[in-house]
Parts: structure tokens; C-alpha cells; sequence
């Protein structure tokens, strides 16, 4: 599933090339997409700007017309000249448009709408976001006061789980929550009341720090975490540069102790930790 850095990413991408941009063509394959425009053409707006909130990937036109779309597990927007051979089937495509000699096309795109600012105001999934990691506006006592107020409310919760949780931080994925536990040395699968405060707070700062590295400018595609030494690690393989997201059976990169892998929460999530750097404190395996 794409993370709030691959959204952001893309948005800014979508942004340079369209935005300020006039729409010379709309296409799309999903029916309610296509009734709103029949009723108010895309074509002949300004595309304004294209942003990111959390996971969501926002495109705004002149006249009060905004395109959200979500990515979920498998959609993706590509950018295209006219005329240039797609990455993916045509019959993957779901949204083109077109401004001039650029064409974004949305494809696999499974949640699309059309909104207004006002519809978009009611728009709950976008309205009840948590503080966004990848924002300007991002501040770590913020954040870190969103996972204290979750513990209050369910103590019980994992942090692995809080941390996919879009409602307390927005834009964390399932990479990143593990890579994000690791490096706060704190047990994915620990209730969230054995958590302190410095903890949180620590969790909350490393996210960021995270998840700002990926998407600086100039930066290519892979997640990258790890940085340790080349001669270990082959610098162009994306697993190879995380500390235990998809190493289960692996060395840690930092004690040398075995990677272990757990489904995690009502998703079934992959959840990688060391259980040295991480001591089970407070988990379900630690009364067990
Ligand atoms: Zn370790």
C-alpha cells in the first residue's frame, strides 16, 4: 500500500506538471466521476493545485471543483506526454486528464470523488484526519499529544495498530510503522498504556524524521531507513535499506539478534521487530 510519502510525492508531481495548467481532456471509466462532469465539465478549468493530506491526493480546479482520490492497495497516478506508451493496461485506467501535452492518468484508482470545498468540509475520511506527518504544520508535542490522547481512550490498543491509525497521525503506512517502532526500540505489538510519555513523544519525532527523508527533493523512489554501511548492503534494493520490514529471519542490523514477523490488527498487517532492541514490555506475549 502506497504511504503517505508515495501521496505526497505524487501530488507534488502532479503539481509541477499540471498545476496553473487549462484541462484540454477528461476521460474516465468510473460512473459517478463521469456524471458530475457531464453536468460541469473539467475540461476548460485551471487545474489550481494538486496537495496531499495524509493518504488522500487532492486535485483542485477553478470553479469550486475538487478531485480526491485514494490509493488504497493497488491505485497510482502516472504522469505521461501525449502520445508516450503507459507503464500500465489501458484497461487498468480509471481517470486521464489531459492539459496540453501532459496527461495524469489515475489508474486502479479504487475511491474517487468529486467535491466541492463545501461537500469537502462534510467529507468525514478526509475531515477526521490526524495530524498529517508529511505537513508543514507538523509538530511533534501535537502528535505525540494525538497518541497520548488514543492511549486514554484505548489503552489496550497496540501501537503498531495506533500507528496505521490515519484518525491520531496521518500519512504512516505499514513500512513505516515498523521501521518507525524499531528505531523508537519500542515492541510493535506493546499496549498502548505501557507506553510512557517520552516514548510517545519519541515516536512521534522519529515518524517525522522519517518520513521527511523520503520525499526531500531529488530523492528517488525507495523507502530508505537504513543508511548503514554500502558494503553490507546493496544500496539500490529498497528491503535492503529498511531495518526489519520484510527481514524476518534476518540478522539485526544492530545486535545481530533474529527478525521476527507477526500479522498484526484487523487488517492482517506484516509486523517486523528485533526482540532485543524491542523487549516485549507490556505486550500480550509478555503476560503470556
Ligand atoms: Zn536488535
Amino acid at each position: 500500500m502506497p504511504e503517505g510519502d508515495s501521496i505526497f510525492r505524487t501530488a507534488r508531481a502532479l503539481n509541477k506538471a499540471v498545476a496553473g495548467k487549462v484541462v484540454t481532456g477528461f476521460e474516465t471509466t468510473l460512473a459517478p466521476l463521469a456524471r458530475v462532469n457531464d453536468d460541469a465539465p473539467v475540461v476548460g478549468r485551471a487545474v489550481e493545485r494538486v496537495e496531499s493530506r495524509g493518504k488522500w491526493c487532492l486535485i483542485y480546479f477553478s470553479g469550486d471543483l475538487i478531485l480526491l482520490s485514494h490509493m488504497r492497495m493497488s491505485g497510482s497516478w502516472h504522469l505521461y506526454k501525449v502520445g508516450e506508451r503507459w507503464q500500465a493496461p489501458r484497461s487498468a485506467m480509471r481517470i486521464v486528464i489531459t492539459c496540453g501535452d501532459v496527461q495524469a492518468v489515475g489508474f486502479s484508482i479504487p475511491v474517487a470523488e468529486f467535491h466541492t470545498a463545501r461537500s469537502l468540509e462534510r467529507c468525514a475520511q478526509v475531515q477526521e484526519l490526524g495530524v498529517d506527518v508529511l505537513s508543514a504544520g507538523y509538530n511533534v508535542s501535537e502528535a505525540a499529544g494525538a497518541l497520548r490522547e488514543h492511549k486514554c481512550a484505548n489503552p489496550d490498543a497496540e501501537i503498531g495498530n495506533a500507528l496505521l491509525n490515519q484518525r491520531v497521525i496521518a500519512g504512516i503506512g505499514n513500512i513505516y510503522k515498523s521501521e518507525i517502532a524499531f528505531a523508537s526500540r519500542v515492541h510493535p505489538f506493546r499496549r498502548m498504556q505501557t507506553l510512557s510519555d517520552g516514548e510517545l513523544e519519541l515516536i512521534a519525532e522519529i515518524a517525522q524524521r522519517y518520513m521527511r527523508a523520503n520525499v526531500a527533493e531529488g530523492k528517488g523512489a525507495g523507502i530508505v531507513t537504513y543508511t548503514g554501511p554500502r558494503g553490507t548492503t546493496g544500496a539500490m534494493d529498497r528491503r535492503s535499506r529498511l531495518w526489519v520490514y520484510g527481514r524476518q529471519g534476518q540478522e539485526c542490523r544492530r545486535c545481530g539478534a533474529i527478525i521476527e514477523m507477526r500479522k498484526q490488527g484487523t487488517g492482517a498487517r506484516p509486523t517486523y521487530w528485533c526482540p532485543s532492541c524491542q523487549p516485549a514490555v507490556g505486550s500480550r506475549e509478555a503476560r503470556s
